[in-house]
């Protein structure tokens, strides 16, 4: 069977300045990837990428049996790729439930769902958006990227700038989404959350992924010369 997310030997360019030299990865149906590196070091690019915001300079990404190199951004969210964007990104003036219901799709996440993994959310059902608080309105964001029913969860940075209580819940529901099979890529700078979620690990440098495995084998030291931590 092949991987449901492939991408290999993936360059991008924004105008002159070449941001990635060549980044490979692979992540099977239900796993969920760890994509690590300094600041600057091509996370947010590569998955700018295979969500096609970003078109690639050259390499392949593969997902779900597609080629998704000429594909169209809505077309490439279409064939189920569910994007959590760093910085949040409600519509202020829907409330939740709006907020939620507009990015419904077809499938098994529906509003009740979604308020059942996000208790906070439910509590705020016909608040707008605008009036939530950042971590609030970062489950929301996660919530509603889940309605579309995504093959594959990416959630760059989603516990960024948040309170350490929000941010546990946040965490508590990644672990529940990956303990029901959900595939997920996940890029943060907790080391220590990522290793209750991730299965393997890919490390970006300059552009380049230098490291692949699991959290067990990211050592102190390589922690230390890759992540700087
Ligand atoms: P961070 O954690 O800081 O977001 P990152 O690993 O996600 O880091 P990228 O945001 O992918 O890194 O950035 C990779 C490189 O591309 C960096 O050198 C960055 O300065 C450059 N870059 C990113 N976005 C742009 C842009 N819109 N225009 C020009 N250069 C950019």
């Amino acid at each position: 069977m092949s991987a449901l997310l492939e991408v290999e030997e993936l360059t991008a360019a924004y105008g002159q300045v070449q941001a990635l030299f060549g980044v490979s990865l692979k992540l099977e149906e239900g796993e969920a990837l760890a994509l690590m590196g300094r600041n600057g070091m091509g996370k947010t690019t590569t998955i700018a990428c295979i969500t096609r915001m970003l078109g690639a300079r050259s390499g392949r990404i593969a997902f779900a049996g597609h080629d998704l190199g000429r594909l169209p951004s809505h077309k490439a969210a279409r064939l189920g790729l569910g994007l959590v964007p760093e910085g949040r990104r409600a519509f202020r003036g829907l409330t939740v439930r709006e907020n939620l219901m507009a990015a419904a799709r077809k499938g098994e996440w529906t509003f009740d769902k979604v308020a059942e993994l996000f208790p906070r959310l439910a509590e705020r059902a016909d608040q707008k958006a605008e009036t939530l608080s950042g971590g609030e309105q970062q489950m929301l964001v996660i919530g509603r990227a889940l309605m579309t029913n995504p093959r594959l969860l990416i959630l760059d940075e989603a516990t960024e700038g948040l309170a350490p209580v929000v941010r546990q819940e946040i965490w508590a529901a990644i672990r529940a989404l990956k303990a029901r099979g959900q595939s997920i890529l996940i890029v943060d700078k907790s080391l220590k959350e990522l290793a209750t979620v991730a299965d393997r690990c890919t490390v970006l440098e300059r552009g380049r992924d230098v490291w692949h495995g699991t959290p067990a084998k990211l050592t102190p030291d390589l922690a230390h010369r890759f992540l700087g931590v």
